[in-house]
C-alpha cells in the first residue's frame, strides 16, 4: 500500500471514530439539549459512597445509586428505542410518557436531583433568595422543614415529598406516588426526599420518620439553590 493511500485511510478511520464518538455521547443532565440521542447514565456522585454516613450508610448509596438508580436508566435506555422519546431529553419525556416509560423516566430525573442534593458538608439553612422565599413564605426556616418532614412522612407506600417552584417562583410542597414529580404539574422541582423503602430500610428499619429529620444534616443547599 503506497503511503498516500494508507494517510486517506487512516483519516477516514479517525473521522469515523469521531462521529461514532458523538453517537455514543451520553447525558444524564436535563439541561443538556444539545445531544439527540440518548443514552442515559448514572451522574458521578460529588463524594464518595461512604461520605453521607452516618445518614446514609456506604451500603445504602451503592444498592440506591448504583442497583435501583442504575436499573431505571437500564430500563429506560432499553425502552425508548422505537418510540417518539427517541430523541427526546429528559424532561420530555418525563413531561410526555406514560406506563413504563414514564416510571423509570420519573424516577431517572427524580434520582438525579436526589443524589446531587447531598453534601459530607451540607446542613444548615439555604441563603439568598431561595432561603429568603422559604423564610417569606413558610414563616421561618423550622416550620418549612416541619411542614417537609410531615409531606415526608405522610407518603403512603412508595413516593416522594417535594420542594418545587412554579412559573411565578411560588414555592409548594407536595406529595407525589411512585416515580411522580412536580415536574408534570408544570413545577421545577427543587428538593425531594426518596421515601421508598430502599432509601432507608438498611439503616433506618421501619423508622422512616428518623430518616427524614437525619436527611438534613446532608443537603447541599447551593446545589438546591442553583435549581431555583
Ligand atoms: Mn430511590
Amino acid at each position: 500500500m503506497n503511503k498516500k493511500l494508507s494517510i486517506i485511510i487512516v483519516l477516514a478511520l479517525m473521522i469515523g471514530l469521531s462521529v461514532q464518538g458523538k453517537g455514543l455521547k451520553t447525558i444524564n443532565n436535563t439541561n443538556d439539549k444539545k445531544n439527540t440521542t440518548m443514552k442515559f447514565e448514572l451522574p458521578k456522585l460529588p463524594y464518595e459512597t461512604n461520605a453521607l454516613e452516618p445518614v446514609i450508610g456506604k451500603q445504602t448509596v451503592e444498592l440506591h445509586y448504583g442497583k435501583h438508580y442504575q436499573t431505571y436508566l437500564t430500563n429506560l435506555n432499553n425502552l425508548v428505542p422505537g418510540t417518539k422519546f427517541e430523541n427526546a431529553d429528559l424532561e420530555t419525556i418525563v413531561k410526555e410518557s406514560d406506563g413504563a416509560i414514564f416510571n423509570n423516566a420519573g424516577q431517572a430525573l427524580n434520582h438525579y436531583i436526589y443524589f446531587l442534593s447531598f453534601s459530607p458538608k451540607g446542613g444548615g439553612e439555604p441563603s439568598g433568595k431561595l432561603g429568603d422565599a422559604i423564610k417569606a413564605q413558610f414563616g421561618s426556616f423550622d416550620k418549612f422543614k416541619e411542614d417537609f418532614e410531615k409531606a415526608s412522612i405522610g407518603v403512603f407506600g412508595a413516593g416522594w415529598a417535594w420542594l418545587s417552584k412554579d412559573k411565578d417562583g411560588k414555592l409548594h410542597i407536595t406529595q407525589e406516588s411512585n416515580a411522580g414529580t412536580p415536574l408534570t404539574k408544570g413545577y421545577t422541582p427543587l428538593l425531594g426526599f426518596d421515601v421508598w423503602e430502599h432509601s432507608y430500610y438498611l439503616d433506618y428499619q421501619n423508622r422512616r420518620a428518623d430518616h427524614v429529620k437525619e436527611l438534613w444534616k446532608i443537603i447541599d443547599w447551593k446545589a438546591v439553590e442553583a435549581r431555583f
